[in-house]
């Protein structure tokens, strides 16, 4: 595996403590989404299927609706391990009972469930794997996102093509299905791109409409800014549905590295939304399906690893 580039994210680590945890997390997240090794698990994309997803983009169904991934159990259960590694030097949780719970054949989660309800944004289900296992939700969620990371990465990367002869108009990602993390007013001619924080994706989209209800009454869609970064960065809110979204200026696309640094840069942002009321929607854009199924091993794995 190739070692990631500096990305910032380090400084920010040291220049705000309380953000560090999640930072050792994401540079495990990065770290990973480099390892090709994980392209070998995704669906094959055939004429039909490409037929198919053509279609299912032309009425605003996300490409990753409907597909099943077969994925080495060990590399996941590797990459779990290394993320529990993050949470443990963090210092801010019971490291060993996270272990015991997801990893190893004795593990209360099959950490293929957890990578299938990530992958799905199925957030109930996250809720009952927490619940069952006695484990903190939000964090189990955030693991399992990261965890699917490398997933999505590569899944943007192999459907890239098809968003070039498909227009695509929803508010949410094209390959993922998830609502945007940030929108970007980019370059010199202010061009407004909507970016995934799960795949990386980017789209362009209308700065006139809620991304997330289509609301379009200019009235009701305000912002909020800090006096001093007015252009830099703002929380677009909407009245309508009570949601905003941060949009930043960029000179060009930011990276999957660059936008989770942004995220952690501009959280004085969500906390002026959140105390005005407004939030991220607490309903899917899409009601995804996937399947994740465990790669066949030879005996002698198969007897250590989990089995489907
Ligand atoms: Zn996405
Ligand atoms: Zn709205």
């Amino acid at each position: 595996m190739r070692a990631v580039a500096p990305t910032g994210l380090d400084d920010l680590a040291s220049a705000d403590p309380s953000v560090a945890p999640l930072v050792a997390l994401y540079q495990v997240a990065l770290a990973a989404v480099q390892d090709a090794a994980w392209q070998a698990a995704l669906p094959s994309l055939d004429p039909a299927q490409v037929a198919a997803a053509r279609e299912g983009l032309a009425v605003g169904q996300p490409l990753l609706h409907g597909q099943t991934f077969v994925v080495d159990s060990a590399r996941l259960d590797q990459l779990l391990s290394r993320l529990l590694d993050g949470v443990e030097r963090s210092g801010q949780l019971d490291g060993w009972r996270w272990r015991a719970a997801l990893t190893g054949s004795e593990s209360s989660i099959n950490p293929l469930s957890l990578l299938e309800a990530s992958l799905a944004l199925a957030s109930q289900r996250l809720e009952a794997l927490a619940q069952e296992a006695g484990l903190d939700a939000a964090l189990l969620s955030t693991l399992g996102q990261l965890a699917a990371g490398p997933l999505l990465a590569a899944w943007r990367q192999a459907t890239a093509p098809l968003l070039n002869e498909v227009p695509w108009h929803g508010g949410y990602c094209p390959h993922c299905g998830a609502w945007p993390s940030l929108a970007e007013v980019r370059g010199l001619d202010r061009e407004h791109w909507l970016r995934c924080g799960r795949c990386s994706a980017a789209w362009k989209f209308s700065t006139q409409t809620c991304v997330f209800c289509g609301n379009t009454d200019y009235e009701t869609l305000t912002y909020l800014a800090p006096e001093a970064a007015r252009e830099a960065r703002r929380a677009v809110t909407c009245h309508d549905c009570l949601g905003y979204l941060k949009t930043v200026t960029t000179i060009g696309a930011l990276s999957l590295a660059d936008l989770a640094r942004q995220d952690l840069q501009t959280l004085e942002l969500d906390a002026a939304a959140l105390d005005r009321g407004y939030g991220r929607p607490a309903h899917s854009a899409f009601p995804l399906q996937v399947t994740v199924l465990a790669e066949k091993v030879d005996k002698r794995r198969s007897w250590f690893g989990w089995k489907r």
